[in-house]
């Protein structure tokens, strides 16, 4: 009979600790109301921070989205991505994760006059920027890339493409900007997070739910890896940034950098070292901003415009020119910058 009795109680108090274990998790997870971290997918380093209810939850999903996004849908070194079978294959079937932004691309290389080419995958490989092979390519081989690529020698018609051969698609360009529309209208938005930061590389959201709440976001140096030359004091939305400065390598003193003008094959030289649009749309911030690199600071105002985005264009010479939206919200923070 005792020792019956002692098992009981014993059996007790470890279902007493057990779910205090449970309830304090559990407790943590929900009324846990600020969070962050950070881990490496789509060639970069990611940060994500939120506050609100369930923000550990959200914030886990987010990174098994992101990282999933990339290995099995963006990719162009995982062979069993969806990217790398429509290159292996010469085409295929797109998911909603591409499909839902394919018109807004096609339409984005038109309006830029092909400045934004997500069909340079074959040139990038050719030059080789930011890998042990980086070489200056021939003009012949250029040629014949060339020949292959460009977002008219597509076929494409109700999610499904066709590709000419030689051709590689490459989202490098635009990816980071759509997987951050995807977080927002997939996960923040049905989530009970009330502001977030995600920072993708060079493509940030900035997100609320209270109106005309604030970010302060800093703009990188283009000298110095790991500092910012300006602050912009902005509302939600997404800021991108493109820059001669990510990957390059140089040779007789000539910087060779990984943003290409479609009509040369050669890295892009219209005068700037970054170009930063700001945008409701995560797709339209990344793509911009690469195309703005290509167009120059007067041809990429003139698009920013059209997608009713804002721009930081910072030259050469050290000189900031900033689209009208953003003159009373940029502060230069460095001597070395000059604001137009
Ligand atoms: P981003 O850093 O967003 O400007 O993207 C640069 C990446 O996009 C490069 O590393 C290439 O993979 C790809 N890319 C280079 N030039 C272009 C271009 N003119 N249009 C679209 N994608 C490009
Ligand atoms: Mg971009």
């Amino acid at each position: 009979m005792k020792k019956s009795v002692g098992k009981t109680a014993k059996a007790i108090i470890a279902a007493v600790i057990v779910i205090a274990i449970i309830g304090t998790v559990f407790t943590y997870r929900l009324y846990s109301r600020e969070f962050s971290s950070s881990f490496t997918a789509m060639d970069t380093y990611i940060t994500l921070k939120a506050k609100g209810v369930g923000c550990k939850d959200t914030l886990d999903e987010v990174e098994n989205f992101v990282k999933d996004y990339s290995d099995n849908v963006l990719s162009r070194h995982i062979e069993t991505s969806e990217v790398s079978k429509i290159n292996a294959n010469g085409g295929g079937t797109f998911s909603s994760g591409i499909s839902d932004y394919f018109d807004l691309l096609l339409e984005i290389s038109r309006e830029s006059d092909g400045a934004f080419d997500f069909t340079l995958g074959a040139l990038s490989d050719l030059w080789g920027i930011g890998t042990e092979n980086a070489k200056i390519p021939t003009d012949k081989e250029i040629k014949s890339v060339l020949f292959c690529s460009g977002v008219d020698k597509i076929f494409y018609k109700n999610g499904k493409i066709s590709i000419p051969e030689g051709m590689s698609i490459d989202f490098g360009a635009a990816g980071k900007g759509m997987a951050l529309d995807e977080i927002k209208t997939k996960y923040l938005e049905k989530s009970k997070i009330s502001r977030a930061v995600f920072s993708l590389g060079g493509s940030i959201l900035l997100y609320s739910t209270k109106e005309n709440d604030t970010f302060t976001v800093g703009i990188r140096n283009p000298d110095e890896s790991n500092d910012y030359m300006a602050v912009l004091t902005v509302n939600e939305g997404c800021v991108s940034t493109s820059g001669s400065y990510e990957r390059y390598f140089e040779e007789d003193g000539v910087r060779y950098h990984h943003i290409f003008d479609p009509k040369t094959g050669y890295p892009a030289q219209s005068g700037l070292v970054s170009v930063t649009i700001y945008s409701e749309s995560g797709t339209v911030s990344d793509a911009l901003s690469t195309a703005c690199f290509v167009l120059g600071a007067e041809k990429g105002a003139a698009l920013a415009k059209k997608y009713n985005c804002e721009a930081v264009f910072i030259d050469t010479e050290g000189f900031v020119t900033v689209t009208d939206g953003l003159k009373d919200k940029i502060e230069i923070t460095n001597d070395n910058y000059t604001l137009r």
